[in-house]
C-alpha cells in the first residue's frame, strides 16, 4: 500500500512538474488602432508567433478611443491573462488599469508605443528618434532651402514626440542659418489621412501653395498630405516624408509623388514581441538592449534599427524582405 501512494505521489509530482512546464501563456494584446494598415501586420505576426510558441491570444481594438481601450484592457484583466501587450492609443491614461494588472500578477509589454508613469516589465521598439532624424536629412538631401510645414503624428502617442525630436535634430540648424524657414507645424489627431489631408489643405490656402517640403511623420498622414497636394497639381513636386513602409506609400515612392518612407522589419518587432510576452508570462526576464525611462522607472527596453526606403533600394528592403510582393508594389 505504501508503495503504491508513493508510487501516486511520484506520479503527481511528475504530471504537475510537466502542466508547470507546458503552461499555456494567454496573452491580452490591446491594440489602439487596427484601420490603419501598419497595425494588422502587427497582429497577424504577433499572433502566428505567440501560437506557435504554445501560447493563446486575444486580441482587441480601441479604434483609437482612449475609454475603449482602457475597457478593453480591464475585460483582459478579469478574463486572468498573464500578460497584456499593450499598444497604447494614449500612453499618458494608464497608470491605473496598468496598477490593476499588476496587483494580479500580470505581465505588462508596452509595444512599439512607450506608456508613461505606469509599473511596465518591458518596452520593446525600434529607435523613434532615429526614425525623425532619417525623415529630416532625407527632407534636407532633396530639398536643401525652401518653406518646410512639419506635420507631426498623434498628439497622444510618446513616438509622435520622438520623431518629432529626432527631425529637430537635424532641422533646427538649418532653421537658425535661414536656409529654411517652418511655414507651419501641426499634428495630426489618430495618425488618420484624413485629419492629414484637412491640415494640409488649409497649410496649402495659408501659405498660397508656397511650401517646398512637408515632413509628415508616417504614411497613413502623408497619404492624406499628397491628396491635397494633388488637387493643388503639387504632388511630385513637393518633397514628403513617411515611415512604415505602407503598401500605399512604397506605390506613392515608385510613382514619385512620396519622397521616401520609413521601414521598420516588423517582422522582427512582432516576433520578439511574442517571444519576450511568452518569456515574461513565464517569469523568465526577456534580453534588454537600452532603458528608458517613464516617469515611473527604467524600463527594460530592447530598441531596433529602422531602414531608409527610397526610390533607389526599394528592391533591397522591402521587396528582398517579402514585405511587400514585387508585383504589387509595381503593379499600375
Ligand atoms: C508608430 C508608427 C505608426 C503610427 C500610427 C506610431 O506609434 O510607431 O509606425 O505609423 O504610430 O499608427
Amino acid at each position: 500500500m505504501k508503495k503504491i501512494i508513493t508510487l501516486l505521489c511520484a506520479l503527481s509530482v511528475s504530471l504537475l512538474s510537466a502542466s508547470a512546464l507546458a503552461k499555456t501563456v494567454t496573452i491580452g494584446m490591446a491594440i489602439d488602432d487596427l484601420r490603419l494598415e501598419r497595425w494588422q501586420k502587427d497582429r497577424d505576426i504577433f499572433v502566428n508567433k505567440a501560437e506557435s510558441l504554445g501560447a493563446k491570444v486575444y486580441v482587441q481594438s480601441a479604434n483609437g478611443n482612449e475609454q475603449t481601450q482602457i475597457a478593453q484592457i480591464e475585460n483582459m484583466i478579469s478574463r486572468g491573462v498573464d500578460v497584456l501587450v499593450i499598444i497604447p492609443y494614449n500612453g499618458e491614461v494608464l497608470t491605473n488599469v496598468i496598477r490593476e494588472a499588476k496587483r494580479d500578477g500580470i505581465k505588462v509589454l508596452a509595444y512599439d508605443r512607450l506608456i508613461n508613469n505606469a509599473d511596465l516589465d518591458f518596452y520593446l521598439s525600434f529607435d523613434n528618434e532615429k526614425v525623425g532624424e532619417m525623415q529630416a536629412q532625407a527632407m534636407l538631401e532633396e530639398t536643401p532651402n525652401g518653406n518646410y510645414f512639419l506635420m507631426g503624428g498623434a498628439p497622444t502617442d510618446n513616438n509622435a514626440k520622438l520623431f518629432r525630436q529626432g527631425q529637430m535634430n537635424v532641422l533646427q540648424s538649418k532653421i537658425d542659418s535661414g536656409d529654411i524657414k517652418v511655414v507651419g507645424d501641426q499634428w495630426v489627431d489618430s495618425w488618420l489621412a484624413e485629419n492629414a489631408l484637412k491640415i494640409m489643405e488649409n497649410a496649402l490656402t495659408a501659405n498660397n501653395n508656397n511650401i517646398d517640403v512637408v515632413v509628415a511623420s508616417n504614411d497613413s498622414t502623408a497619404g492624406g498630405a499628397i491628396q491635397a497636394l494633388e488637387a493643388q497639381g503639387l504632388a511630385g513636386k513637393v518633397s514628403i516624408s513617411g515611415q512604415d513602409a505602407d503598401l500605399a506609400a512604397v506605390r506613392r515612392i515608385v510613382a514619385g509623388t512620396q519622397t521616401m518612407t520609413v521601414y521598420k522589419p516588423i517582422t522582427i518587432l512582432a516576433d520578439r514581441a511574442a517571444e519576450i510576452a511568452v518569456e515574461l508570462g513565464n517569469n523568465n526576464t526577456p534580453d534588454s538592449n537600452a532603458t528608458l525611462n517613464n516617469g515611473m522607472k527604467e524600463v527594460p527596453s530592447f530598441l531596433l534599427e529602422p531602414i531608409v526606403v527610397n526610390k533607389a533600394n526599394i528592391s533591397k528592403t522591402v521587396i528582398a524582405d517579402k514585405f511587400h510582393a514585387e508585383k504589387d508594389v509595381y503593379q499600375q
